[in-house]
């Protein structure tokens, strides 16, 4: 019987418990043997694997984060380790990693797998929706309407009170989240890493109004940065008359119960990755690809991502908000 071992690897996203159960479904429905292990590849490095039967994963399809636990491993960096791995993995026959993460943790996966590993499949999880060879990734849509959300709210006491807002989102290297809350959240200023505005830039174009605004909503992708908006708030300052308030929002974004969008895709990538393994697929995750789900190489050894290829976007933005 065929042995698939699952794992949530680097930082976790709302619908990854609904691609494990999807993993866990599947696979025992196709008559294959599923295992898991806790905390990524660290659970690896324990040896502290065990079984999961369909019981295991119900009532998890709702929660947000992720019931097998995440982190971050300095330890399979490191040959020895992988090593060790390899020969515990053979040891109890498991031949097949599914890998629910992002590209950091499909390169580990890539690296094991090419020295005599486990072969492996990889389900894209990240809010950031930036891993290259998908349009799609798990948490994403969740993590948008969470953060519409706050800006909402936001939106209701600028309003009120005639205030100038920064609303700072995550997005580590990309601006998807930026763009996509900005343009629901009908924000006057979208800033992307791809796109940047230098604040002098955008102080000109808040002196410089198409129509007078009593409040006013910039979103700002974190872009690596966490707190960016606070020194953005304080050039601003300087370089026009008004006041501006930050809003940071930080880690809410990565929790919550996935959205319809999130657990829907997560269930269709927990199946295909099955599937895939099943075809004796390794090397490569779950992908959206001009709508349809399919299989693509991992993005490879470079630390290659995906960014926001046009600004249009950002102009809509623009001329909605005039
Ligand atoms: P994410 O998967 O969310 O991008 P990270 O980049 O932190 O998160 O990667 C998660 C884990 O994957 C790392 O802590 C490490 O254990 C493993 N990993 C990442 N890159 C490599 C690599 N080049 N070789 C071996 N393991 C790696």
């Amino acid at each position: 019987m065929e042995k698939i071992l699952v794992l949530t690897s680097g930082g976790d996203a709302p619908g990854m418990n609904a691609a494990i159960r999807a993993v866990v479904r599947t696979g025992i429905y196709r008559k294959t043997e599923v295992w898991a292990c806790h905390n990524g590849y660290q659970g690896l490095i324990k040896k502290d694997i065990f079984r999961l039967k369909n019981e295991d994963v119900a009532g998890s399809i709702q929660r947000g984060g992720t019931i097998l636990r995440s982190s971050r491993c300095e330890l399979f960096h490191e040959k020895k380790e992988r090593d060790k791995i390899k020969r515990f993995l053979k040891q109890k026959d498991i031949n097949n990693l599914i890998i629910i993460g992002g590209d950091g943790s499909f390169r580990g996966a890539t690296t094991f797998s090419n020295e005599g590993g486990p072969k492996s499949v990889g389900i894209p999880g990240t809010i950031d929706n930036d891993i290259l060879g998908t349009e799609y990734t798990i948490g994403f849509d969740t993590a948008r309407n969470t953060a519409l959300k706050a800006i909402d709210n936001i939106r209701d006491t600028a309003f009120s009170n005639s205030k100038y807002f920064l609303v700072e989102v995550m997005g580590q290297r990309a601006g998807f989240l930026a763009v996509d809350v900005g343009i629901a959240g009908g924000a006057e200023f979208i800033l992307t890493p791809e796109f940047p505005l230098t604040t002098d830039e955008l102080a000109k174009k808040i002196m410089a109004p198409r129509r007078k605004k009593e409040s006013l909503i910039i979103v700002v992708a974190e872009a690596g940065k966490p707190g960016r908006s606070v020194r953005i708030a304080d050039k601003l300052r300087k370089l026009t008359p008004f006041d501006y308030r930050v809003c940071i929002l930080g880690h809410i974004q990565r929790g919550g119960s996935p959205t319809v969008v999130d657990r829907e895709i997560a269930s269709r990538m927990g199946n295909l990755a099955v599937e895939a393994i099943l075809a004796g697929e390794s090397n490569c995750m779950t992908a959206l690809k001009d709508g349809h789900l399919t299989l693509s190489p991992f993005p490879g050894e470079k630390a290659h991502y995906r960014k926001l290829e046009t600004d249009k976007l950002l102009k809509l933005s623009s001329i909605l908000a005039s």
